[in-house]
């Protein structure tokens, strides 16, 4: 069996839908399941209606509107003929929706946030069965919830592996053509949980460790893994193969192709992980499996903008040491931020951060008070993988350094752009 996984961009629109189609007739589809994201950017549009939700704002209801104005565009584009069963399902899916925000009486935002931002999922694998039967494809529609399995820990859920591994290994038909949405699990309760934001790689992941699956794909508008963001660098080239551990190293320092948590369940059984492009289906793109070489080997690049640099020295000369050290990295746990990179000497340590949630300026007055803290704001952190010189040049080029750090294998550099 094989699990592919379409994202956002590849059903962002009906083009993208017959394009979905397209893929299946060149590369096949009989004991294939497709796992699917919520269509374009509908998981954003779906936050700013938990967001009018929750303020309690009279845009509720326009921004209710445009969700399910997009998706209503999208099937007239696809079906001519709008007594097709797909315009019921779908309405009653939007109906579900707007009971929910009607009559819900939880307060807790994780909650809403799952049981609303679910829809996405929903409606885009609906919309997309429907359109496939239409085509003369038999498909199985199933609802992911009924086969991953979470705890209550809404917005971020765990996955309970015994439950899911047997639902999935019992239930799942073979020699059809799945179609299943990604994203999503369910509680104890029934009630719907997600994955983390961009969490569908993780779901084709687990559906195909459970399922011992042949391999996975996923589906991409870029060739494949490429060594660099070609919206950064000029001369980006496709990666053809690259191992588990070199995928987790990139996605480790911030390569977004592959979302971190994905590579886990498939390492652990050998499936290998293709990466390709949507356009081009027949192009090998990226293979990522067990123990290869990188293939080309070239420096990886990656770039990771709106960093923050804090370096601490101690006020009376004194070393800053494990006592101190763990102290500063339970402060940045609580206020949630990321380090990206440590460096420190005997009396000073710096760290690249990301503050995502905006709370620095409240833990500088807490670390003010016992060390010197110096900063600089929306700093730049490079990260080469495989560095060699004229790597370093390049992004050093006309960029003031502030930072350099050098391992084995990986260089950082953290620059000032103005
Ligand atoms: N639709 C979800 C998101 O945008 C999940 C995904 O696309 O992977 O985060
Ligand atoms: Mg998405």
């Amino acid at each position: 069996m094989r699990v592919f996984k379409f994202g956002g961009a590849s059903v962002k629109d009906a083009e993208g839908i017959k394009n979905v189609y397209d893929v299946l007739q060149k590369v096949g589809y009989e004991d294939v399941l497709l796992v699917v994201s919520a269509m374009g950017k509908t998981t954003n549009a779906l936050e700013v209606v938990i967001k009018d939700y929750f303020d309690k704002s009279s845009a509720l209801q326009s921004s209710v509107q445009e969700v399910k104005k997009y998706h209503n565009q999208i099937l007239l584009d696809l079906f001519e003929d709008d007594s097709n069963a797909v315009f019921t399902a779908v309405k009653a899916q939007f109906s579900d929706l707007d009971y929910f925000l009607a009559h819900n009486k939880s307060p807790n935002y994780d909650f809403v946030y799952d049981q609303v931002v679910s829809y996405g999922e929903l409606i885009s694998t609906t919309i997309l069965a429907h359109f496939m039967n239409h085509m003369d494809i038999k498909t199985q529609w199933i609802d992911v919830r009924n086969f991953i399995k979470t705890d209550s820990n809404y917005r971020d859920a765990t996955v309970d592996w015994d439950l899911t591994h047997k639902n999935i290994s019992k239930n799942v038909k073979r020699k059809t053509l799945n179609i299943t949405q990604g994203f999503l699990g369910s509680d104890e309760n029934n009630f719907t949980t997600t994955l983390g934001r961009e969490g569908s790689d993780y779901t084709a992941a687990i559906f195909a460790y459970c399922l011992n699956a042949d391999s996975v794909t996923i589906w991409k508008d870029v060739p494949g893994v490429m060594n660099a963001d070609p919206r950064y660098f000029e001369n980006a080239s496709l990666l053809n193969q690259i191992s588990y551990r070199e995928a987790i190293e990139l996605a480790f320092y911030g390569a977004t192709v592959i979302h971190p948590k994905t590579l886990q369940p498939l390492q652990r059984k050998e499936i290998p992980l293709y990466v390709k492009s949507f356009i081009n289906p027949l192009l090998k793109g990226t293979s990522v499996s067990r123990g290869v070489n990188l293939e080309p080997y070239l420096p990886c690049f990656i770039v990771k903008r709106n960093q923050l640099l804090i370096s601490l020295s101690s006020i009376d000369f004194s070393f800053i040491m494990e006592e101190n050290i763990s102290e500063i990295f339970s402060l940045f746990h609580e206020f949630k931020l990321k380090v990206n990179l440590i460096q420190n000497t005997a009396i000073s340590f710096s760290v690249c951060v990301e503050d995502k949630f905006y709370n620095f300026n409240e833990l500088n007055a807490i670390l003010s008070k016992k060390f010197k803290v110096d900063y600089s704001q929306n700093v730049t952190l490079y990260t080469i993988r495989h560095f060699n010189d004229s790597a370093a040049q390049t992004v050093e080029n006309g960029k003031k350094v502030i930072l350099k750090q050098i391992s084995t294998e990986t260089m950082q550099i953290v620059t000032s752009e103005n």
